[in-house]
């Protein structure tokens, strides 16, 4: 058994937090992924920033594995349906980017910040939609454009072959006194209940140092999970994908997605 970790949102506008919680997950021996935001709100852009991109370009060499994560990390000009906004209720402070995409819209900002991680130096394993939140289209185009992995808030999947690895996710909201104390209480939930899930992830963002509970549920859980199950790259997941029906596969099927449901997997 192991565990997923990474750390969301980095940027340079997320800086000493982001540090923060890098050395929180290495002084438990553990090296998390990073999911990197191009031009985080359109103020930041990475090009401006060399010293960062340095710092994450270390990192890198460290043994983190880099996802591109959205381009600028927010709805500004994508106007909703009440289809997305219904979708998104609740889960996210109008930073689902991907929200609204189609395969051609998806396919340009993916591949705008693809160009942009070649021309820093930065070689990603996969892509992850701002808040989890995209259509069917980003699936296609990481997969058009080569990226190996992407997830969602449900789920890991493995382009190369559409296997959908079921993996429960344990992260932290304080932007409310309310959901710090609800975010606290389900960490503590997902560990009595989700501890044996074969795919388990631990999601840290840097907002979650912002309010005492979160930070020290982020600090108590890492403790604890990380003492029992090592962190495992992404990369060792790319055995696990399940060859398409028609290729000798045998998961169930959806939409052309393979599902692996932890029952099945090892
Ligand atoms: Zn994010």
């Amino acid at each position: 058994m192991s565990v997923l970790l990474s750390i969301h949102d980095v940027t340079p506008a997320w800086q000493p937090q982001v540090e923060t919680l890098w050395q929180l997950c290495r002084e438990r021996g553990a090296t998390p992924a990073l999911l990197v935001v191009p031009d985080w709100h359109g103020q930041w852009p990475l090009r401006d920033s060399p010293a960062y991109v340095q710092w994450v370009r270390r990192r890198a060499t460290d043994g983190a594995e880099i996802f591109l994560h959205g381009e600028r990390h927010d709805e500004v000009g994508l106007p909703r349906s009440w289809r997305d906004s219904q979708r998104a209720f609740g889960r996210t402070n109008r930073e689902g980017e991907f929200l609204t995409l189609d395969h051609d819209a998806a396919y340009a900002r993916i591949g705008r910040g693809l160009t942009l991680f070649a021309e820093l130096g930065l070689s990603p394993i996969g892509f992850v939609p701002p808040a989890w939140l995209c259509r069917q289209g980003t699936h296609t185009a990481c997969a058009a454009h080569g990226l190996a992995v992407l997830e969602d808030d449900s789920a890991v999947y493995l382009t190369a072959t559409g296997t959908r690895l079921e993996s429960p996710v344990l992260r932290w909201s304080g932007r409310t006194d309310f959901r710090a104390r609800g975010s606290a209480a389900q960490a503590a939930w997902r560990w009595r209940s989700q501890h044996d899930a074969p795919y388990f992830r631990i999601a840290l963002h840097p907002m979650d140092l912002e309010h005492p509970i979160t930070r020290q549920s982020v600090i108590d859980e890492l403790d604890r999970w990380l003492q029992a199950r090592p962190a495992r790259r992404y990369a060792a997941l790319l055995p696990d994908a399940v060859p398409l029906p028609g290729a000798g596969g045998d998961g169930s099927v959806s939409n052309g997605i393979v599902n692996v449901s932890p029952e099945v997997s090892k």
